[in-house]
């Protein structure tokens, strides 16, 4: 598993377990939360409540090929 940032996301490489390349269309960019605690869902529920880090997951062997906490990418797959 690698980190990337936006700058890196373009050029990073990694494979999965079962053989899966990073750009594969079978891996998957998947928003990542924090269980919160109801009160603090509704306060930040509000502001649409920015995941916590973003995960590349292999939809084969589910296996997570890259992680990003970069600012830009948590807004930008912050529905997926
Ligand atoms: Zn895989």
């Amino acid at each position: 598993m690698i980190t990337v940032t936006k700058d890196s996301l373009a050029t990073a490489e990694a494979t999965c377990s079962c053989g899966h390349d990073f750009k594969s269309v079978w891996i998957s960019p998947r928003a990542h939360h924090k269980p919160v605690k109801f009160w603090y869902a509704i306060f930040w529920g509000v502001s649409g409540g920015k995941p916590d880090k973003i995960e590349w997951v292999c939809r084969v062997c589910k296996e997570v090929v890259a992680t990003s906490t970069d600012p830009e990418h948590l807004l930008y797959f912050r529905h997926q």
